[in-house]
């Protein structure tokens, strides 16, 4: 899979291929992730990429121009054939709200290109003729989409093959069964006197899968009763 990320902060994707376990989908060439400077598509020495709002207002709004000269270069540079497999999508709080099975859809194509808007946002003929996909990661404002393309990243690049150690461990997390995951122990047996569940320690494979479930259904119930509901 080839990521192509516009952005006017490329620097801040720099640790982003390096650490943790999709760092490994990164050196091993099974994913590619490229960073474009917009400033790079601009056609004026002040290399300008933003300009008022028509309307007046404050702020001001990324230009339509240097933003589709850079997803035509992608778009050509990377010359997928099957045009259903590559999709730019564009972080904004006005998308529809992340979820496990966006990213699950994401995940399967070729070529994602990601657009991270600034200011105000970014001009909406831009949105009509390019974009096929608006994101948001939940209802609140940041400063910009570098953050939310991160978490697309991370999210993704997660569910390729090989990244996650075992795929048991994949499939028993968070909403892959519309619910929440049960609470997890490690050594020592006891900490500051509070003692790990006996039940995690007998030993009875049984007894642990139907205690994990429950504890899973009771946490969704009263955290999340909107998964909850879905689920059953
Ligand atoms: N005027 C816009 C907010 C712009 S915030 C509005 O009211 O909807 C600046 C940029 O940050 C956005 O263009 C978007 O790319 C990014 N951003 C902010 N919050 C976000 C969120 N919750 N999800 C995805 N992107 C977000």
């Amino acid at each position: 899979m080839i990521i192509d990320v516009i952005t006017i902060f490329p620097a801040m994707f720099e640790t982003v291929p390096h650490y943790g376990v999709i760092s490994d989908a990164f050196s091993s060439g099974n994913c590619v992730l490229n960073i474009y400077d917009l400033r790079d598509f601009t056609r004026d020495k002040h290399r300008k990429v933003d300009d008022r709002p028509y309307g007046g207002g404050p702020g001001m709004v990324l230009m339509a121009e240097p933003l589709d000269r850079a997803i035509r270069h992608i778009r050509k540079k990377n010359s997928i054939k099957d045009k259903d497999m590559q999709k730019t999508i564009l972080l904004t709080p006005g998308g529809s709200v992340l979820k496990q099975d966006t990213l699950k859809s994401i995940s399967q194509l070729q070529n994602l290109i990601i657009i991270c808007g600034r200011y105000e946002g970014i001009d909406q003929r831009l949105v009509d003729l390019c974009v096929d996909m608006e994101i948001s990661i939940g209802d609140y404002v940041l400063t910009g989409g570098e953050i939310p393309a991160m978490v697309i990243i991370d999210g993704i690049v997660r569910l390729m093959p090989g990244v996650v150690g075992k795929e048991e461990s994949l499939r028993s997390e968070s909403f892959e069964d519309g619910l929440l995951d049960w609470p997890q122990y490690t050594r020592p047996a006891t900490y500051r006197g509070i003692k790990v569940p006996d039940v995690l320690t007998g030993g009875n494979h049984g007894d642990i899968e139907k205690w994990r479930k429950n504890r899973s259904e009771e946490i969704t119930r009263e955290r999340r009763p909107d998964l909850f509901d879905k689920s059953i």
